[in-house]
Parts: structure tokens; sequence; C-alpha cells
């Protein structure tokens, strides 16, 4: 354990589970509630109206969508790539799509490193026994 910087507040803390100082980590948890409190109220909003509504900023409302405190309520909130308002995940259908396209891409282009390599150990072996021999 050591001192390090609060990423919310810039201010020096001892390094907790939290990663936030413990007046951050307050305050957050205040918001929480009354984030919570509000959508037990409402059972549609947007992250804009949660916003509007509670004053909570919109990177706590997230954190907290994201740690899954605030499910159950039909949420809307903008696609971390495009903007798209989406209720789940982090990304709307086509930029997931799109991620699952790279990946896929990135995968088989592995693949393809991975089997040019054992062709090249393959060869390497046989050309050494061809050698021996
Ligand atoms: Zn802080
Ligand atoms: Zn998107």
């Amino acid at each position: 354990m050591g001192l390090t910087n609060c990423s919310e507040c810039g201010k020096l803390y001892v390094e907790n589970a939290a990663r936030i100082c413990p007046d951050c980590y307050r305050r957050q948890e205040e918001d929480a509630e009354t984030v919570v409190e509000y959508l037990r109220d409402v059972d549609k909003a947007t992250l804009e109206e949660i916003h509007q509504a509670t004053g909570v900023k919109h990177k706590i409302i997230l954190r907290l969508l994201h740690s899954g405190r605030i499910m159950g309520s039909a949420i809307s909130y903008p696609c971390e790539t495009c903007g798209t308002l989406i209720d789940a995940g982090r990304l709307c259908d086509k930029c997931s799509k799109n991620i699952l396209d790279q990946i896929k891409t990135d995968e088989r282009h592995q693949e393809h490193e991975k089997h040019a390599q054992q062709q090249k150990i393959r060869s390497r072996m046989y050309g050494s026994v061809g050698e021996k021999e």
C-alpha cells in the first residue's frame, strides 16, 4: 500500500480497492444513492435525463451502469464509439459487430502467423534432417 493520486480530484491518498480517495468515494456513493433513488420512480430513462434530474456526472452514471449497480431499469446511454443510444453493454450493435469483425480478422491473422511459423519450424527441422542424411 502506497500513496497515489486520486483519479478524480488528484489528491494524494493511501491506495485502496476503490482507486479513488475516500472523499471522492463517499461523494460517488452519495451520487450512486441519488441515481438509484431516482431510478426507483422511473422505469425508463436516458443517461442525459438521469444527469439532468440528479446532477450526477455522466461518467459516474456510466460507471454505475457498467458495474451493474443500476441494472434493471431501462436506461439508454450513448454507445462509446458512435453515440447511438443503447441500453446494454458499452457499444451499439453496429459497433460491437465491427469490433467482433475486427477481432475475427485479428484472430485469422494470428492463426495465419502461427501457421507460417509452424511451416518455418517444420521446414527447418526437415531441412536439418536432410543435411544429416
Ligand atoms: Zn479524490
Ligand atoms: Zn455505436
